[in-house]
């Protein structure tokens, strides 16, 4: 087992990442920006050393800087988290060529599925369903009306190289291709540095419904059930829950069966998730693989009962799975909410000082959370300060909890989505279950901000 894992990330992941080594008797180094000197991560780290300025890309995206800080600090692992640096096969490639563990998948598995383009080839190889579309990425305007008109509009145009949401154009009209196209090449190569773009068939309104899966290095692979992603704003996740109300025991147990086979089919270790969009009919459709923990793994852990961070850790250190498929049971309903340091009503983002901070607990609560009363939220970063995320005997009690939860939160200084979220929760179809990626259209945001004292 790893002596000292290196946490490469910040906020609260950085501090699941430093609870699952205490508990593990890992000791741990944090890294920090310049921003974040006072995070909880640096004070619950064994040892911390600062990586460089606030910016990103001088720090936590800064591979020489976090290669360094894990050799001056013997580290012999690192955990990426998830953002920053976690799907950079780079890192991974790097981590091996100096003797430190990468705790994810090996660089060539994170290098073939970073690619959606590649990803989706090598998943249709594997028996994975798919949606229409191009076979890998599409290089011309001409080319690309061809694809569009075989599979028919509408169709969705996105970076091969995405993430995060961004990259995607929607084209519902052959006249709006060209364009689409050219707009979606350029935002590409300015996001991710690679302008390659591939095509698919878009669905109206799909629910978003994605596997989570665990493999070790003696070929060993079991799923964790699915988690539904369909509540999103611009494609992304703000609620997740598990299991999904618009999935069988059945269907569960034949998609579990079908990731399981795909990751095994590209020699997949460490945690992943298989994402998919599902239609009316019930049908799925890959969309890509995520190799790295997600946000919304605690809403597995709280059904599973199992910690995919310690797995991770284990796997990584050469460990079998520490359960089989057989062993993997459901109980219950989980929910998570992000909350965002954002206007509920303009969704702006509102970072700053917080001066009173309290989440209450109580049955079936779990708060993932690096922000405290007289922290503050720095603007260079992602504006998730807080996750929280309840466990009932069924969706019922975990809406009620969830609700009760927001209610009694007490966040000042800055406004949060918590209001957002309470609205979400109230809203009959998110009650019934009628939930789509469109779900949010009905939120728009408002030009006016809200006061605080009515957010906080
Ligand atoms: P990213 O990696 O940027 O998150 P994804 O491929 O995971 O991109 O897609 C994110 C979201 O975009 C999905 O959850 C869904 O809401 C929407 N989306 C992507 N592809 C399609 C499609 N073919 N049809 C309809 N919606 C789509």
């Amino acid at each position: 087992m790893f002596k000292k894992i290196l946490v490469a990330n910040r906020g609260e992941i950085a501090l699941r990442i430093i609870f699952a080594c205490r508990e593990l008797g890992i000791k741990t180094v944090a890294v920090y920006s310049e921003a974040d000197e006072n995070s909880l991560h640096v004070r619950f780290a064994d040892e911390d050393i600062c990586i460089g300025p606030a910016r990103s890309a001088d720090s936590y995206l800064s591979v020489p800087a976090i290669i360094s800080a894990a050799e001056i600090t013997g580290a012999d692992a690192i955990h990426p988290g998830y953002g920053f640096l976690s799907e950079s096969a780079y890192l991974a490639e790097v981590c091996e060529a100096c003797h430190i563990r990468f705790i994810g998948p090996d660089p060539s598995v994170i290098r073939l599925l970073g690619d959606k383009a590649k990803a989706r080839r090598a998943m249709k190889k594997a028996g994975v369903p798919m949606l229409p579309g191009s076979d890998g990425p599409v290089e011309s305007e001409e080319a690309a009306a061809k694809v569009a008109r075989d599979i028919g509009f509408p169709v969705i145009i996105k970076a091969v190289a995405g993430g995060g949401g961004r990259g995607m154009r929607i084209v519902k009209e052959p006249k709006e291709l060209a364009h689409a196209f050219r707009t979606a090449q350029r935002e590409a190569e300015a996001a991710f540095g690679v302008g390659d773009v591939y095509i698919e068939k878009y669905l109206e309104s799909p629910r978003h419904i994605e596997y989570q899966i665990v493999g070790d290095h003696h070929g060993n692979v079991v799923h964790l059930g699915e988690r539904e992603c369909s509540i999103q704003r611009r494609h992304q996740k703000l609620i997740e829950e598990s299991p999904s109300i618009a999935v069988s025991d059945k269907v569960r147990r034949k998609m579990g069966a079908v990731v399981v086979d795909a990751a095994r089919a590209v020699q997949y270790t460490n945690a992943g998730t298989f994402e998919f969009l599902m239609d009316a009919k019930g049908n799925f459709y890959f969309m890509e693989v995520n190799t790295r923990i997600q946000v919304e793994h605690p809403v597995t852990e709280f059904v599973t009962g199992l910690d995919i961070v310690k797995e991770q850790i284990r796997i990584a250190a050469g460990e079998r799975l520490s359960f089989k498929q057989s062993e993997v049971t459901f109980t219950g309903h989980a929910i998570e909410c992000r909350v965002n340091a954002e206007d509920p009503v303009t969704f702006v983002p509102s970072p700053g000082l917080i001066h009173a901070f309290s989440i209450p607990g109580g049955p079936g609560v779990r708060v993932d959370t690096a922000a405290h009363a007289e922290c503050t939220i720095p603007p260079n970063y992602d504006s998730m300060i807080a996750k929280i995320i309840v466990h009932g005997r069924d969706r019922q009690e975990a809406i009620a909890r969830m609700k009760r939860v927001l209610e009694m939160s007490v966040v000042e200084g800055i406004r949060t989505s918590i209001p957002l979220h309470l609205r979400i929760l109230n809203d009959p179809d998110f009650v019934a279950g009628r939930l789509s990626t469109h779900f949010m259209e009905r939120f728009q945001p408002v030009k006016k901000p809200s006061s605080l004292a009515e957010t906080a």
